[in-house]
């Protein structure tokens, strides 16, 4: 079974032969009798509650063209909503097969391009005017930034950010600026906030632009203000569906709701088990109200699962049974009962990646499993960099879905640029890039300034900074490049006797981007602090800033590889959700990775951490593999790390340990490029290290030299030493060396340049 042949492409390649006169039973082919129900019920509202790979997104686009094929519906009068962009594009596209050129009048979109539509067309009802302005996150901090000075706040106390998602988490509970003062204004900081809130909701009216959460609102709000509006919208969308019903929020619940209110027309499709986005305010008790509201709702349920094999969905349902909030429920299959699910118990991060990256190459090689059918899912962003790496260097073409790329995040690339810029103090691009990141008051005026003088001196723009007042600059702009040439000064002294690693943390403290991340006390900052940290653990394996700034310079600008022959895709598992792959691979299954460190203290949110693997394994059609590290970099320290306890909770006999299947011998080194073995960590005897394919042994001779206890060498980059310890022989032969200035290294001879003294 390969993913083609029991996806709907097949079947609907057919259908869409006659795309002028559909044959309403020819869309029933392939459904069982409850998905029948689901796509043939009409007049009245439809619930779908049913586990993950059920057939609920196929229902639901086969609704679509039944409606159409029967007549039912013109394609203008429906309107099915989506969770993310890239499910409504796969909607769209399957509605396009199948009816051709007419599906372009219906609506497939997220809630926020239906109502940002519906915006465009009625807004003047709200007093906006048409072409008002979308505020994304940045604009909308810098206006309430902008707010908080004029009321002479403390933003280093209260920042913008922090505000900003206070606000934007009211206006998603539905509540007004008046409201949310009712609600909080016992506590003086929400008070402030309240009245901050109230200032930028009314400066946003003024500057005719909504932010994302009044798309919503604003929406909502519209319908309610005209009822001429309301009327016209309900009369022309008579039929609504909703996937991924289980993860709406209040406002687009009540957006729903609205609409459907007189036609009823309303099928949502939705799993409790899958709802994964509390944090920003989704409910899943919309589900449950769903019934309460609609008391004569037709409710189907399905059960059978046609996407992964019975060992895959025997794994999903143990693990999600350990939620107590749940309905119980128990996904079966028809098909095979397929391959056990690979666990690979990685000694850190690096022999991670590189095992997924040779699970990957024989997925392809023995499998026949193509790139484009095979992801893999990591808990936070900040993991996909090893992985990035060790897809680069094993030549597996890949990309990230749905997320930047590392190297392209803004936090990453605002650090790499101070490296560059202690590493070469000539770098203008560089200089310009930081100078206000985070915020020192160094405007753009300010900047052209300092750039003019330079370029009348002979200076680079980081040398014209310390000429601040010569340039002409003053106050605030003044002194925010003062301490910014103070600050380059401080670290560049510093870097002569710190490592790469300790320049990443100076960096990050000294700058203050640290502190201004976690100032703002948000999710998203956290997980920028994260990634910083990352970057941290990615100097660590350099022996100085140079190595690493070259190195990155050369990783980033690489392009990502595999056009024709397709890509496999990385993704978190957030963004997972709805997708399907016949090989799926999760990574960094370890207690305070996933679960997630913040979530080991809570049981709703260690229960949703639940839900979020169980997506990711019900992702899985064919082959499922589960991999953990014993130890992580995190923060760029080496930290021993525990295995999660979801591993725990998949029943063993569903599991093949890779660890214990292969010889100790084998297990017990991974490599890197130098020879070194396992980077920053010690020798780790027995510990399950690299058990994967090591990478190909060209051999550097270095092993026949028959070394012993006390032997001088040297090494081509670490100059002379003396042997202090052998293991080992052949091509598995180790030897530490302490070398006279570099410390005791551990060294694969086969694959390490060494000579005798
Ligand atoms: P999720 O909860 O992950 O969103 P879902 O319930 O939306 O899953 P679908 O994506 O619609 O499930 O279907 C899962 C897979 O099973 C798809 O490949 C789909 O084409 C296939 N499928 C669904 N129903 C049937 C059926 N009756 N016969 C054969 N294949 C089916
Ligand atoms: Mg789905």
């Amino acid at each position: 079974m390969t993913r083609g042949s029991f996806s709907d492409e097949s079947l609907w390649g057919n259908a869409s032969v006659s795309s002028t006169r559909l044959d309403p039973d020819s869309l029933l082919e392939g459904l069982t009798l409850p998905q029948r129900e689901a796509v043939t019920q009409r007049g009245g509202p439809l619930l779908v509650i049913a586990g993950a790979g059920s057939g609920k997104t196929r229902v639901l686009t086969r609704r679509v063209a039944h409606l159409i094929a029967t007549g039912d519906a013109r394609p203008y009068e429906i309107m099915a909503i989506t969770f993310t962009n890239k499910a409504a594009d796969e909607m769209r596209r399957r509605v396009v097969d199948l009816v051709g050129s007419a599906a372009d009048q219906m609506w497939v979109s997220t809630f926020h391009s239906a109502c940002l539509r519906m915006l465009r067309a009625h807004a003047d009802v709200l007093g906006y005017q048409r072409g008002f302005t979308i505020y994304d996150a940045g604009d909308a901090e810098t206006a309430v930034e902008r707010i908080m000075k004029e009321l002479n706040l403390d933003t280093k106390r209260l920042s913008p950010r922090s505000v900003s998602a206070a606000i934007s988490a009211a206006k998603n509970e539905m509540l007004s600026p008046e409201a949310y003062a009712d609600t909080y204004g016992d506590d003086p900081q929400r008070r402030r906030i309240a009245e901050i809130y109230q200032l930028y909701a009314q400066r946003l009216k003024v500057a005719n632009a909504m932010d994302f959460d009044d798309l919503l609102l604003n929406a909502v709000a519209m319908m309610r203000a005209d009822d001429f509006v309301l009327r016209s919208y309900q009369q022309r969308f008579r039929y609504l569906l909703v996937d991924e019903f289980q993860d709406t929020n209040g406002v687009q619940n009540e957006w729903v709701m609205m609409l459907a209110a007189e036609h009823r027309n309303l099928c949502v499709v939705g799993d409790s088990d899958q709802s994964i986005y509390r944090f920003r305010a989704a409910d899943v008790r919309n589900i449950l109200q769903f019934e309460m509201r609609f008391p004569d709702a037709r409710v189907i349920l399905l059960e059978q699962n046609f996407r992964s094999t019975q060992t895959i969905l025997d794994a999903a349902n143990a693990v999600i049974a350990k939620n107590a909030n749940r309905h119980p429920k128990n996904l079966f299959t028809d098909g095979a009962q397929g391959e056990k699910i690979r666990l690979y118990r990685a000694g850190d991060e690096y022999d991670e990646g590189r095992w997924v990256a040779s699970e990957v190459r024989r997925l392809r090689s023995e499998h026949g499993i193509g790139w484009n059918d095979m992801a893999i899912f990591y808990r936070t962003n900040a993991q996909s960099r090893v992985l990035e790496e060790e897809m680069l260097r094993a030549n597996v073409p890949y990309r990230v879905v749905s997320g930047m790329r590392f190297y392209d995040r803004k936090e990453i690339k605002n650090a790499l640029a101070y490296a560059r810029l202690l590493v070469n103090p000539r770098d203008e691009a560089s200089a310009r890039r930081v100078i206000n990141e985070p915020k020192r008051g160094v405007g753009e005026a300010a900047q052209a300034k300092l750039g003019a003088y330079g370029a009348e001196h002979g200076l680079s723009f980081a040398e014209a900074a310390h000429y601040g007042a010569a340039a002409g600059l003053s106050g605030r702009a003044l002194a925010g490049t003062a301490k910014f040439s103070f600050m380059l000064d401080e670290l560049r002294a510093l870097s002569n006797d710190l490592s790469p690693r300790e320049i990443i943390d100076a960096i990050v403290r000294e700058s203050g981007m640290g502190d201004a991340l976690r100032a703002e006390d948000t999710d998203e900052a956290y997980s920028r602090l994260e990634n910083l940290g990352e970057l941290a653990s990615a100097a660590a394996q350099y022996d100085t800033l140079m190595d690493f700034v070259e190195r990155m310079a050369l990783v980033a600008d690489s392009d990502q590889l595999g056009s024709g022959e397709g890509a496999i895709s990385l993704m978190t598992l957030h963004v997972a959700k709805g997708l399907e792959y016949p090989a799926v691979i999760v990574t960094g299954l370890e207690e305070t990775v996933f679960p997630h460190r913040r979530a080991l203290l809570d049981d709703d949110e260690l229960e949703e951490e639940r839900r979020l693997f169980y997506v990711g394994v019900t992702r899985a059609m064919r082959y499922l593999a589960l991999t953990h590290a014993w130890s992580r970099t995190l923060w760029g320290q080496r930290v021993e790390a525990i295995a999660s306890r979801f591993l725990q909770e998949v029943p063993s006999e569903l599991i093949l340990d890779l660890t214990s299947t292969l010889p100790t011998r084998r297990s017990s080194f991974s490599l890197d490029d130098d020879g070194f073995i396992g980077r920053t960590t010690q020798f780790t005897s027995g510990r399950a290290f690299g058990t994967g394919a090591a990478p190909p042994v060209r051999s550097t001779g270095a092993e026949k030299l028959g070394l012993a206890v006390g032997d001088r060498v040297v090494h081509d980059r670490y100059g002379p030493g003396v042997v202090v310890r052998t293991e080992g022989d052949g091509s598995h032969a180790r030897a530490a060396v302490n070398f006279d200035e570099h410390g005791v290294k551990q060294l694969v001879l086969a694959m390490t340049p060494l000579h005798r003294a």
